[in-house]
């Protein structure tokens, strides 16, 4: 069993998110802190928030996995965009504590030109200013595409970063399924194999959450372009074995696939029906 949904719009607060992941068909969704793009965060409502954690566990929902703005980079070259980066994630972790036992899911970042070693000290950094040992979230480290100069495109650097986090329990990692494909790792022919690398260097007790997206593009292209399911080059077979994969059970899988409602609804029928989650 697993949990199913997609990203969805925040822009109505709480309550609407809840009503629109019912709509969907959904047991979990992922949703923007903020604009996308950053700036501010609109203020929560106690209400608003209270509204849905009724609905959440009437739906009996499963964790709902929080994604930082994209243009947040806590391993920019300039400071004042990592100042901008830290700021970012230190307000989301708060306003995140409403919601306590879910999740924050970023993009570790580019180093743009400083170099891998660099980024990733950056990043660890970034991370050890904004844990706290009180918190309730699990921040998770995203797998990327290695487009340009991203990091964690390997399994191999979240683990670099994962070793200098002080609050080390608060950390884990979402696997997106197009980037860890366009990254080279071959989960359509050797998805066990995958897994047992991850497991060996990651570790899959890490493993919080997945983003499941098909790709435009060849295995180890390193573009990140999404598809729906079945209209890329990885398939739904390969989807197929992936939700109902033993190590896979109980995490929450969100479609960012490019889709209408009508779409998302089908693609998490689809992701229940073949994990026998319904
Ligand atoms: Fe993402
Ligand atoms: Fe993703
Ligand atoms: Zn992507």
């Amino acid at each position: 069993m697993i949990y199913a949904g997609s990203h969805i719009s925040s822009s109505g607060g709480y309550a609407a998110m809840g009503r629109q992941i019912r709509k969907l068909g959904g047991s979990t969704f992922a949703f923007f802190t903020r604009n996308p793009r950053g700036g501010r965060a609109k203020p929560i409502k106690k209400e608003d928030v209270d509204a849905f954690l009724e609905m959440a566990a009437e739906l009996s929902l499963g964790p709902i996995v929080a994604h930082a703005p994209y243009t947040m980079n806590v391993c920019g070259a300039r400071e004042e965009v990592r100042e901008f980066g830290r700021e970012t994630m230190k307000d989301d972790l708060e306003r995140l504590e409403y919601t306590p036992g879910n999740y924050y899911n970023f993009h570790p970042g580019c180093h743009v030109g400083q170099g891998t070693e660099e980024g990733i000290r950056l990043i660890a950094e970034a991370l050890n200013g904004a844990l706290s040992p009180e918190q309730h979230t699990t921040v998770l480290l995203e797998t990327m595409a290695g487009k340009g100069s991203e990091i964690g495109g390997r399994f191999e650097e979240l683990r670099e970063i994962l070793d200098r986090v002080e609050l080390s329990d608060h950390v884990g990692v979402c696997l997106d399924t197009c980037h860890v494909w366009d990254g080279g790792y071959d989960i359509v022919s050797h998805l066990d194999q995958v897994l047992d690398e991850f497991d060996r260097i990651i570790g899959l007790d890490r493993l919080k959450a997945l983003h499941i997206n098909d790709s435009q593009n060849p295995l180890g292209s390193h573009k990140d372009r999404h598809a729906r399911l079945g209209e890329g080059c990885i398939g739904r077979e390969a989807f197929k074995r992936i939700v109902s994969h033993p190590a896979l059970q109980g995490l929450p899988c969100i479609l960012e696939t490019p889709n209408d409602d009508a779409g998302w609804a089908e693609e998490i029928r689809f992701l229940r029906e073949v994990s026998g989650s319904i």
